[in-house]
């Protein structure tokens, strides 16, 4: 689907490890007082004088997190960073440096990993972090990914999954469900591509799931908004495999029971009509579709007049009594227990 329009292949063994990394990582410009020493030196050395620092790590896998024949290696690079810039919000924490390691297979050339990186530098340019480490070595199959992402936060501005308390209002960022339909409209193309190689598929009608699916964005102004509200969430957790897992992980941990919303859940409306044509339910790929990389939080009820009426947040429920359990309140005012699936097991 996605043809490699640059036909210079250079290969890796051309410049080797050292050469390699100082080719990829020239580009990368210091901007957060944090860092007092980037790449180039054995290790990166970072000041935070009295703040708290975060610490996050995702790997990605070729093949089990992505597929370069619709992912654009310029997306990936730039999602690969926003998958953990993602939980460093969560924090409520502002992130500032990552570390990017890759492992590497001869299959791409120099120009390959240039579009990957082009993906890492927009990030950092438009998420204001240093990228100040890491590692790139061979790797018999496929294109591993692994960012570390470092941020910091005042020590009573920390929030962790484990304050809710009964009562808070259940809030999410944006609207869910987005990335897991484009993925499905995605992984449906590559079928139609695979009979037909000359098939044009017009994808315009899928522009925003599509986007949500290649180019996710960590929900930073979500943490801003918040300040500017003066709204210090009580939990909170980023929706990485689907609002019920993320809801249940809040609850286990805070030791709280919930009541969800069925006819509260955001979905916008590309998402509404992509599950008609796939003939799923919403509230399915709203539970279990992940990658939506939004912002689960509860908030006390005294806040309430702050967030109401935002168009970024969405009181979906509230929290209950441990022994309430977690349920989802359908449309037809019916209550059913919330079960993780997680957008894994939703592919089988
Ligand atoms: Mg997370």
């Amino acid at each position: 689907m996605i043809e490699d329009k640059n036909p210079k292949r250079t290969p890796l063994s051309e410049l080797g490890e050292f050469k390699l990394i100082e080719h990829l990582t020239e580009h990368f410009e210091i901007t957060q007082k944090s860092t007092v020493k980037g790449i180039g030196d054995d290790a990166a050395v970072l000041n935070f004088d009295k703040k708290q620092i975060v610490v996050t790590t995702d790997l990605l896998v070729e093949g089990v997190h992505f597929d370069l024949s619709y992912m654009p290696l310029k997306h990936l690079g730039y999602k690969s960073i926003m998958v953990n810039l993602s939980d460093v919000y969560a924090m409520n924490a502002k992130a500032t440096q990552v570390t990017v390691s890759l492992a590497v297979s001869n299959r791409f050339p120099l120009e390959a990993l240039e579009e990957l990186y082009a993906g890492i530098t927009t990030a950092a340019k438009h998420y204001n972090i240093d990228v100040v480490g890491g590692d790139t070595t061979s790797s018999n199959s496929g294109l591993i990914i692994s960012v570390t992402a470092i941020g910091e936060v005042k020590k009573e501005d920390a929030v962790l999954r484990s304050g809710a308390q009964p009562n808070d209002l259940v809030v999410v960022s944006g609207d869910l469900g987005g990335a897991y339909m484009g993925l499905q409209v995605l992984e449906r193309e590559k079928e139609v591509f695979k009979v037909n190689p000359n098939s044009q598929p017009d994808l315009t009608m899928y522009s925003y799931i599509i986007e949500r699916q290649l180019k996710p964005e960590a929900r930073k102004d979500i943490i801003e908004l918040l300040e500017k509200l003066q709204v210090k969430p009580t939990s909170m957790i980023d929706i990485s495999d689907g609002l019920s897992s993320e809801v249940i992980h809040l609850c286990k941990q805070s030791k709280v029971g919930v009541d969800i919303y069925e006819n509260k859940i955001p979905l916008d409306p590309q998402v509404i009509t992509t599950c008609e044509e796939f003939n799923i339910d919403s509230t399915t790929i709203a539970l279990n579709g992940g990658e939506d990389y939004e912002l689960l939080m509860t908030i006390s009820q005294n806040d309430y007049e702050k967030i109401k009426g935002n168009p970024n947040l969405t009181v979906i429920g509230y929290i209950t009594e441990a022994e309430r359990g977690m349920h989802l309140v359908t449309r037809a005012e019916e209550k059913i227990p919330i079960i993780a699936k997680g957008w894994n097991a939703l592919k089988d």
